[in-house]
């Protein structure tokens, strides 16, 4: 008979790999256990108390480290996750290989969307806020003469998202944008110059 296998997948907190590795469960019943990413900064511990498994997971979407109190049969038999006790989402898996790679590989895809999202928010990750507030400034000046920011659709609704390094003007009619580049002293002499804006507009 072949030695039953269980495999752990987490995401590292440290370097953003996968991590994926196997234990058999005659050595989860036998000893602690630890998984260790690659880049030697975080490690998944498995210890049991005689009663419970406690599995110590870096977590790849917060960073801290959660403690998961799991019972016999749920960490050797079927498949299980556990959660991120900040975001409930979950950031370890446990289980047969497959469904573990498919879960982790999902994971991994969302916390890259996350920290994207996180990018794109936030005052404090502006290329540069000098010119952020410079460029918003020129557009509240721009927007408040008479048809100043317009769409090619005809409409004078629009919104704006404020991005890392460009402020997106968006028609609220047609949907269709327009991006100012808020990075360099270039992008603001370039808004400057404009006393009007006009959004492109869609399919006209
Ligand atoms: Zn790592
Ligand atoms: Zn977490
Ligand atoms: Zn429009």
């Amino acid at each position: 008979m072949s030695e039953e296998m269980r495999s752990f997948g987490y995401l590292c907190p440290e370097c953003g790999r996968t991590v994926l590795a196997a234990r058999s469960v005659f050595a989860l019943e036998a000893s602690n256990a630890e998984i260790e990413c690659e880049c030697g900064k975080s490690a998944l511990r498995v210890t049991f108390d005689g009663a419970k498994y406690h599995a110590y997971v870096p977590c790849g979407i917060c960073g801290e480290t959660h403690e998961a109190v799991v019972p016999p049969e749920r960490m050797l038999t079927g498949a299980t996750a556990l959660g991120c006790a900040r975001t409930k989402q979950f950031c370890c898996f446990v289980g047969p290989e497959g469904v573990v790679e498919k879960n982790l590989r999902e994971l991994a895809v969302l916390a890259e969307k996350e920290k994207q999202q996180k990018e794109s928010e936030g005052p404090e990750v502006f290329v540069d806020n000098v010119i952020m507030y410079e460029v918003l400034s020129e557009l509240k000046d721009i927007a408040a003469r008479d048809r100043g920011i317009t769409c090619a659709c005809g409409s004078g609704r629009y919104g704006m998202e404020i991005r890392r390094s460009a402020v997106d003007l968006v028609c609220r009619d047609c949907g269709a944008k327009l991006r100012i580049p808020a990075a360099t002293d270039r992008d603001l002499d370039d808004l400057c110059c404009h006393m009007r804006l006009v959004i492109p507009g869609k399919g006209v």
